[in-house]
């Protein structure tokens, strides 16, 4: 049976054309760089609690093996990315600024790139609570940047009913490229991730969202779909911001997330297509997550690429193994609409890192423009994909009127996707304005919180 799918590519109401400026990396096969000397490995790399180590300093290890256990349901195992030994347990520089706890590792740079410590598991034997507890123990956590652990996402609270899983393979973000290779070259993984998947939650069926400027993924994905499966691959068109996930789940089955919600709220479960990937290559191997692929690209590298990248390798390490030119001047985690700056070099690649993008001063020259009052042209409105009013956002901004923007406008639901920014000709920057808003709210209520008589942080 072919599973029907529409032939019109889908959309959400709103957002932008941005330039893709994917072709440095798009067509270049995933590559695997040389291991460096030393590797630090943070045992906090997602949301939730930190992982305990199970080695000691000093100790032996083979790349594989697991080197942390979880703390909690909110944690992950971490493994050993690479042969070698353990050379301390202490603070390390992470990408937000601060010193955090990591094992560091010594590394044996003449080992096997091969997985030296696997557990090969039938998983069709294996309970929905044994495969999650198995996605815990691989120390999986959402590839597509929020970093957030895989195994609670998909354990279902009680009274949650799933009926559809969606994958994210629309990589709307400008640069990168990491997913599109995954559905290339792995098509069979994505297929066999998502078996897991649909077993764990009980969905019906699930759809991996594609954009139409991806006509290899889509055919190497259906290509491997398995015959009367309820599995399809739908395009999407190519617009930013396809990939969030509220325009995303909109597009495809028409379902609105409730604002401050999520999509199990909606019956669907959510996942970015490089995690199925590696839910459907771990967990039959019985291994755990020690590597991911990273796009190194932009003006400031000379080898942009996809790079398969052991967890805890320095930035600078990937960047000079990339051709880091001496004109680079910013290095973003994440592409240029969402991503962040990095102030550092010498912090780890970690499990939620997708993307690094080089700009040079050529393009950071042609950002400080002019700002121009408000023309009331209205373009801001046409393309906030959530329908919020950014013009007026951003004049209550103007004049510190923080409570009113959330209270009238709805600020917080705003996922600062940078469209508004983006189509602005007076060069407000809305997005800007929006985020000195929410940190000066969020400051407000903690206060307010802390001298509320009987407020426990615990509870
Ligand atoms: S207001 Fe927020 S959600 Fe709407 S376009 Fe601007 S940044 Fe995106
Ligand atoms: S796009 Fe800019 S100039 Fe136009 S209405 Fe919005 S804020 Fe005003």
């Amino acid at each position: 049976m072919t599973w029907p799918f529409a032939r019109k590519a889908l959309t959400f109401s709103g957002g932008v054309h941005v330039p893709g400026l994917k072709t440095q990396t798009a067509d270049l096969p995933i590559r695997r760089l040389p291991f460096p000397d030393t590797l630090s490995i943070p045992l906090l790399q997602h949301v939730g609690d930190a992982a305990r180590p199970i080695v000691g300093v000093g100790e032996h290890v083979e790349r594989g093996q697991p080197i942390a256990e979880p703390t909690s349901d909110r944690s992950v195992a971490m493994h050993a990315p690479a042969t070698g030994r353990v050379s301390a347990i202490g603070l390390a520089p992470n990408a937000a600024g601060h010193m955090a706890p990591a094992i560091f590792l010594e590394v044996n740079i003449d080992s096997s790139q091969e997985n030296a410590f696997e557990r090969p598991t039938n998983i069709d034997t294996l309970s929905a609570p044994q495969l999650i507890l198995a996605i815990q123990m691989a120390g999986l956590v959402g590839m597509g940047g929020a970093a957030f652990p895989t195994h609670r996402k998909l354990a279902l609270r009680v009274g949650q009913r799933i009926d559809q899983a969606i994958v994210n393979g629309a990589e709307c973000e400008p640069y990168l490229t990491s997913d599109y290779r995954i559905m290339i070259e792995e098509p069979e993984n994505v297929m066999r991730g998502i078996e897991i998947v649909l077993r764990i939650t009980g969905a019906k069926e699930a759809v991996i969202g594609v954009e139409d400027n991806k006509p290899l993924a889509m055919a190497a994905l259906r290509k491997c779909v398995p015959p009367g499966r309820p599995i399809r691959v739908q395009a999407l068109q190519t617009k930013y911001p396809q990939g969030a996930s509220r325009m995303l789940i909109k597009a495809l089955n028409g379902r609105e997330i409730p604002t401050g919600g999520h999509a199990a709220d909606v019956h669907v479960e959510l996942s970015n297509v490089s995690t199925v990937a590696a839910i459907g290559e771990l967990l039959p191997a019985g291994r755990g997550m020690i590597e991911r692929v990273v796009t190194i690209t932009g003006p400031g590298v000379d080898r942009p690429g996809n790079y398969r990248i052991p967890i805890g390798v320095s930035l600078r390490y990937a960047l000079e193994c990339a051709g880091l030119r001496n004109n680079a001047a910013a290095v973003l985690s994440g592409g240029p609409m969402l991503g962040t700056a990095i102030a550092r070099l010498d912090v780890p690649i970690t499990k939620g890192v997708l993307g690094i993008v080089v700009l040079t001063e050529k393009e950071l020259s042609l950002k400080p423009q002019p700002v121009y009052a408000c023309i009331r042209c209205g373009h801001c409105i046409d393309v906030c994909p959530l329908g919020l009013n950014p013009a007026r956002l951003g004049a209550l901004a103007e004049n510190q009127e923080y409570e009113t923007m959330a209270s009238e406008f709805n600020l917080t639901t705003c996922f600062e996707c940078g469209s508004c920014s983006f189509v602005c000709p007076s060069n407000i920057p809305l997005v800007h304005h929006f985020r000195i808003a929410k940190a000066s709210l969020r400051r407000k209520r903690n206060l307010q919180s802390r001298s509320e008589p009987g407020t426990n942080k615990s509870q």
